[in-house]
């Protein structure tokens, strides 16, 4: 994206659309933006009363012998109920025009107004901008992203802070490329491998990678017994990102990594599979967010950790009923071979608070389907042991929209996970299902603030909403990133 601001209306230079945005007002239209020159030129169209300036409502209108072809009038609704979510949604809606019209530049102008208002609108653009159609082998009809985008009427401040914002929006894209690719090329290794591009572009971060054998060496059981079905080969990712090298401070972050998930011999049937690509959002959003922070230069000291692989079936498939030994020590029953998540993850929980002493853990996984059913796809479930570190992701969720919602894990929620044959076991039946989920991560934690983010809901779409597509939103970079940059 070449991204570039000009100080007024009149340094603007050619482009395939301007955008001026609009209040809705009691008696009618009212400019949101600075005056413009294009004022005598829609006059007569907003005097039809055709445009209301209503929430992301637009209007084409098509100018001669100006810079630019066209001219969308953009509504932003209510002032007084405006919104760094409101302005995202409302200027995704350009995004949109300028996709059905295969337009590639555009001078963007914004309201007067505080909520970083550039920011947020810029951030809706952004967002919508995107597309996912590599493996349509039909070239009919190609997708069309915008390339320039030329902000007029912003400070240097502004822009600075625009600039930043784009770095985020990037690895978001970076982290929904890696959920909607084929699960047969997302593997665990491919996985490792974006992870190492990573420490090949940003000289603050360093990939190590555990493959199959260094993962039986250290005993990673769960996340090895978990593999024992699948023809790829498992790989235990660790990310670390030095932005204060003086300080021995470090917060990790862990991402669950399965590349496809079948449910393992407790067969996940038809119509509960074929999202099941997905399975490795938690991983794509660690990834996004160590490329985020990378960029920003966040000074903050970052470990992520990515225990990954597939979930098959196979002869060699893990059982349900037997028991598997943990990295920790702690022995657990295979009560079902799709809650598989919890394992993979306990592994990598266990593993980075031993050898990395982190001050504070934030995991994120697709780990439930209950998680679905409570809070559907508009809200991630958010579990800790800590009320300082929920109520700072609670705000960096609400800044960003990418929110989440507290659930309880009180001691009574673990009861049936009890084992009589093991330590433990995985899976409890279907009450409260998402909690107890995260009841047995957190049997793995030990005297440190801990938070999980079940992202079942709200990392892969059915269909598209406002600025995401359909399929993956690549949720989890914004907020983490928000809330490194603030904690
Ligand atoms: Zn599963």
């Amino acid at each position: 994206m070449q991204l570039s601001s000009v100080e007024n209306f009149h340094k603007r230079k050619e482009a395939d659309l301007v955008v001026i945005p609009f209040w809705q007002t009691e008696k009618g239209v009212k400019l949101a933006g600075e005056k413009n020159p294009f004022e005598s030129f829609y006059a007569h169209a907003l005097k039809s009363g055709d445009f209301k300036g209503k929430e992301g409502e637009i209007c084409a209108l098509y100018p001669t012998k100006e810079k630019e072809d066209r001219l969308l009038l953009l509504g932003l609704g209510k002032e007084k109920e405006c919104s760094s979510e409101v302005l995202r949604k409302a200027y995704a809606h350009v995004t949109k025009f300028c996709k059905n019209k295969k337009l590639k530049s555009l001078n963007l102008s914004f309201p007067d107004m505080k909520h970083s208002a550039a920011e947020s609108s810029l951030e809706g653009v952004l967002l919508a901008n995107y597309a996912f159609d590599y493996l349509k082998a039909s070239k009919e009809d190609p997708s069309v992203l915008l390339e320039k985008i030329s902000l007029i009427g912003i400070s240097a401040e502004e822009f600075t802070a625009c600039k930043r914002r784009e770095k985020i929006i990037e690895a978001v894209h970076f982290a929904r490329d890696l959920v909607n690719g084929n699960a047969d090329d997302v593997t665990p290794q491919m996985l490792s491998k974006t992870a190492k591009q990573l420490e090949k572009e940003f000289s603050s971060v360093k990939t190590t990678v555990f493959d199959k054998k260094r993962i039986e060496k250290e005993k990673l059981g769960l996340l090895l017994a978990v593999s024992q079905g699948s023809k790829v080969d498992p790989a235990f990712i660790i990310v670390e990102y030095k932005g204060k090298p003086g300080s021995s401070d470090k917060i990790a972050i862990v991402g669950k990594g399965v590349t496809y998930d079948t449910g393992g011999l407790n067969l996940k049937p038809t119509g509960s599979m074929e999202t099941m690509k997905d399975d490795m959002s938690g991983a794509a959003a660690v990834l996004g967010t160590i490329k985020a922070i990378a960029s920003l230069g966040l000074k903050v000291n970052v470990v992520g950790v990515i225990p990954s692989t597939e979930n098959s079936i196979g002869p060699d498939s893990y059982k349900p009923g037997d028991v598997y030994k943990s990295y920790e020590g702690t022995t657990v029953e295979i009560s079902n071979t799709d809650a598989e998540g919890r394992l993979v993850l306990a592994d990598a929980l266990a593993y980075v608070q031993k050898h990395y002493a982190p001050k504070r853990i934030i995991d994120l996984a697709t780990l439930t389907g209950g998680i679905i059913i409570a809070l559907g796809e508009e809200v991630s479930g958010l579990f800790s042991n800590d009320d300082k570190l929920a109520k700072d992701l609670i705000e960096a969720g609400q800044t960003t929209h990418e929110r989440v919602w507290r659930l309880p894990v009180y001691p009574e929620y673990k009861e049936g996970l009890k084992s009589k044959i093991a330590d433990i076991r995985n899976s409890a039946d279907r009450k409260a299902s998402s909690i107890t989920g995260a009841m047995f991560l957190l049997h793995f934690i030990k005297d440190v603030p801990w938070a999980h983010l079940d992202i079942a809901g709200t990392a892969f779409l059915s269909s598209a909403k406002d600025y995401h597509p359909t399929n993956a939103t690549g949720v989890g970079v914004r907020l983490l990133t928000e809330y490194l940059s603030s904690n």
